[in-house]
């Protein structure tokens, strides 16, 4: 059956009839899902998308589990590059779709295309009157009420302001993800996404270039613009963000990829969640924290690098991954003043079958105010996975370091300050670092003052216990989330 995007009498009997199996829940073609037998259900509608990437078309299945109007954004395209239809009916997408003779039934039929419109439109036609008939009769109230509900495929992509946002992206994403491959959304959905965004303004900028606060349906995104230089990183980036069963609540959640070619240059986005503070590093400069404040920040950051570091067996399992550059800036706080490790362009994967990194390895790679002393001294061994895992704790109890400063205790508070900061100059080199971390032995000052406060005092020993010169005596990230989850309950025992 044709997608209901025609005019006229014959269409709105197709309607109904598309009405009537939507209020059942359809089976869809979908490419991605190995699982169900290359199948997928859903309430929402069966999708066939192509567009053209470096010359070539690419096309992809799916089902759109999308009960609300944001779905005619992937419903509702048909411009030189990509091409979108949904339809209402099982395997409806079992369709040849493409760019330049439009939607192709596969149909073998040697008739002219007059005669075989009259052989199709007519009994369709005669059915459906017949079919409308009864459903008007039997079921038109119900009906006309899911089709209120069901994405209007005419609208054009500007009325995507319009909606009422009653779905969110992550609502999507996890619409998408379960149906799906469990790693991301579908790569055309994600260039759908990234060339409806609206850019508003410049939020950061880092290593790679600048990181703006977008607008999609209304809602806030992230968008990390790469120069095309930089190709490599990006692509990595996104490579690692779509690790399978990386999504978690403590690590930025990513939306999508794309690289748009506007004829004189590559555009390389990275579209991810918005977080309106920013990073913890310019939290901190204008914030200070109270003690449950703090414990919240710390928990919600040893949950996410222990998410990273942690590898889990079986065929819808994770690899170990160390982040390699966890400092405040790569850090980001949630509106509800929890964190999430974000900037994973540096982060390797380990391979434990083959006891190897997914990619060749620079151990010096970090930023160098953060580097453990192993990297600085060049005496780390970078055949064990776990001396990775073992630098980002030391990187992580400098940033402990950092938010611990922060806490009010008794009206006592200490100003923002990086690690090191009366030690080494504003821009150390490798040196710089090596002299005061491995030569002198040096570490952040923890204050008198902190042993006053339980917290604090937990703290403090934490932070000593992840910067041991000796990375395997350093603490591990699940044992740091065990103790501060003590911690966690002791205060709420107190409050
Ligand atoms: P780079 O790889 O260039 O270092 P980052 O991913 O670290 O880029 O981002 C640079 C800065 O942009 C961050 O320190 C932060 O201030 C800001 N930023 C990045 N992602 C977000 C986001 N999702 N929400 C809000 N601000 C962000
Ligand atoms: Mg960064």
């Amino acid at each position: 059956m044709r997608p209901a995007s025609r005019s006229g009498p014959c269409a709105a009997a197709l309607v109904l009839v598309a009405c009537a199996s939507l209020c059942t829940g359809l089976t869809c073609v979908c490419q991605l899902c190995e699982k169900t037998n290359f199948t997928c259900e859903t309430e929402g509608a069966c999708w066939a998308s192509v567009m053209l990437t470096n010359g070539r078309q690419e096309v992809i299945k799916a089902c759109v589990s999308l009960p609300q109007l944001k779905a005619q954004i992937f419903c509702h395209s048909s411009k030189n590059i990509t091409k979108t239809e949904c339809c209402y009916t099982d395997f409806c997408n079992n369709i040849t779709i493409n760019l330049s003779t439009g939607q192709d039934t596969s149909s073998k039929s040697k008739l002219r295309p007059v005669e075989l419109t009259v052989v199709i439109t007519v009994p369709i036609c005669i059915l459906s009157v017949a079919l409308m008939v009864t459903l008007y009769t039997y079921q038109g109230n119900h009906c006309r009420f899911r089709k209120k509900r069901r994405p209007n495929i005419e609208e054009p992509l500007s009325e995507c302001s319009l909606v009422n946002p009653g779905k969110t992206l992550k609502d999507l994403i996890f619409d998408m993800t379960t149906s799906g491959s469990g790693s991301g959304l579908p790569l055309l959905v994600q260039r759908t996404i990234a060339r409806t965004i609206v850019l508003q303004e410049i939020v950061g900028k880092g290593r790679f270039g600048e990181v703006w606060r977008g607008k999609w349906c209304g809602e806030d995104v992230a968008v990390k613009i790469f120069s095309s230089r930089d190709e490599r990183s990006w692509f990595r980036e996104a490579e690692i963000y779509q690790t399978i069963m990386l999504r978690h609540e403590n690590i930025l959640g990513f939306i999508a990829a794309d690289n748009k070619d506007n004829g004189t240059w590559t555009q390389l986005w990275l579209v991810s969640e918005y977080y309106e503070h920013g990073s913890l590093f310019d939290y901190l400069n204008s914030n200070t924290v109270t003690a449950n404040g703090m414990i919240k920040l710390i928990f919600s950051i040893a949950s996410g690098v222990a998410h990273l570091h942690m590898e889990i067996v079986g065929t819808q399992g994770k690899p170990a991954i160390s982040h390699r550059d966890l400092k405040s800036k790569n850090i980001l706080v949630k509106r509800n003043e929890t964190c999430a490790i974000a900037d994973l362009g540096l982060a390797v994967k380990h391979d434990s079958l083959l006891n190897t990194i997914d990619i060749p390895q620079n151990p010096r790679v970090g930023t160098k105010r953060y580097m453990a002393p192993e990297i600085l001294d060049d005496t780390m061994n970078i055949n064990i996975f776990e001396s990775f895992k073992r630098a980002d704790i030391y990187s992580l109890g400098l940033v402990y370091w950092e938010i611990s400063r922060r806490c009010s205790v008794g009206g006592n508070v200490e100003e923002y300050q990086l690690p090191y900061y009366n030690a080494v100059p504003s821009d150390p080199s490798i040196e710089d670092m090596r002299k005061v971390v491995c030569e002198q032995k040096l570490r952040p000052n923890i204050p008198n003052q902190w042993q006053s406060c339980e917290a604090l005092r937990v703290m403090g020993r934490i932070m000593r216990e992840c910067w041991y010169a000796n990375g395997a005596a350093r603490l591990t990230a699940l044992r740091i989330k065990k103790t501060i989850s003590q911690l966690c309950v002791q205060q709420d025992s107190k409050a």
